[in-house]
């Protein structure tokens, strides 16, 4: 990559920091308690080797299989790393190890898998409950109304430890409240924490993504994931 491409992350990175400091500031928090992470697909081991050494917090990774390639590469060394994407169970072993958290665990099947297989490695694994929050059938997570039920299941399972919610909220159409699904995902957040369950943190929230991270913040997320406001468009 060129050194023009270099500073236009770096570039990014710091405007995107400023922007996440003033919506940490405008409701009462401070910036240092929200959690950049920069989602990394599509992006070789160069691009996100530039966007850690700019002061990204966290690198998250959406496929398995790319992740293994720029792990081998070192590209997220320094830093730790997420699983954010849909994740096969025939895959978190892959994973076991290498990532500080997986975001998007959107069934308890799948949290139990994850606890073999971190049993296997002798590890409790952090992880976030994907909630499908706009009940959308394209999407996977755990329907809010289930979300109670399936907490006290995984609680019971001792390599996982649950340390909050994520949520990837439905494009709203134009006329609608961009932050009704960011609301939705607090209320469930602050209900879960006040029910003070065994075995469950709930210290992250992470919704928000290039194209409404500050009404994330406004709303109570503690983790944004930023893509293309770091590394610019995607080329499919
Ligand atoms: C790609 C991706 C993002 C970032 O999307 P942008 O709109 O480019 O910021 C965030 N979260 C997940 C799960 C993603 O797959």
């Amino acid at each position: 990559m060129t050194e023009e491409e270099r500073k236009v992350i770096t570039d990014k990175i710091t405007e995107a920091r400023q922007r996440i400091a003033e919506a940490a500031i405008a409701s009462g928090r401070r910036p240092e308690d929200i959690t950049m992470v920069a989602a990394t697909k599509m992006n070789d081991a160069d691009r996100v080797r530039a966007a850690v050494e700019a002061g990204v917090d966290v690198c998250g990774e959406n496929r398995v299989q790319e992740l293994l390639e720029k792990y081998e590469q070192h590209a997220y060394d320094g830093k730790p790393l997420h699983f954010i994407g849909t994740l096969q169970s025939n895959k978190v072993k892959y994973l076991i190890g290498k990532v500080a958290m997986i975001e998007s665990v959107s069934s308890v099947k799948l949290a139990k898998v994850i606890d073999k297989e971190a049993a296997k490695a002798g590890i409790c694994q952090d992880i976030l409950l994907e909630v499908n929050i706009g009940r959308e059938e394209s999407k996977l997570g755990i329907d809010p109304d289930e979300l109670d039920s399936a907490i006290l299941e995984i609680a019971k399972l001792e390599h996982v430890h649950v340390r909050g919610l994520m949520a990837i909220p439905p494009k709203t159409q134009p006329n609608q409240e961009k932050t009704l699904y960011f609301d939705r995902m607090s209320q469930l957040f602050i209900d879960i924490s006040a029910k003070k369950y065994d075995n469950i943190s709930m210290d992250c929230l992470s919704m928000g993504m290039s194209a409404d991270y500050c009404e994330a913040i406004s709303c109570g997320a503690t983790i944004v994931r930023l893509g293309t406001a770091i590394f610019g468009a995607r080329h499919y």
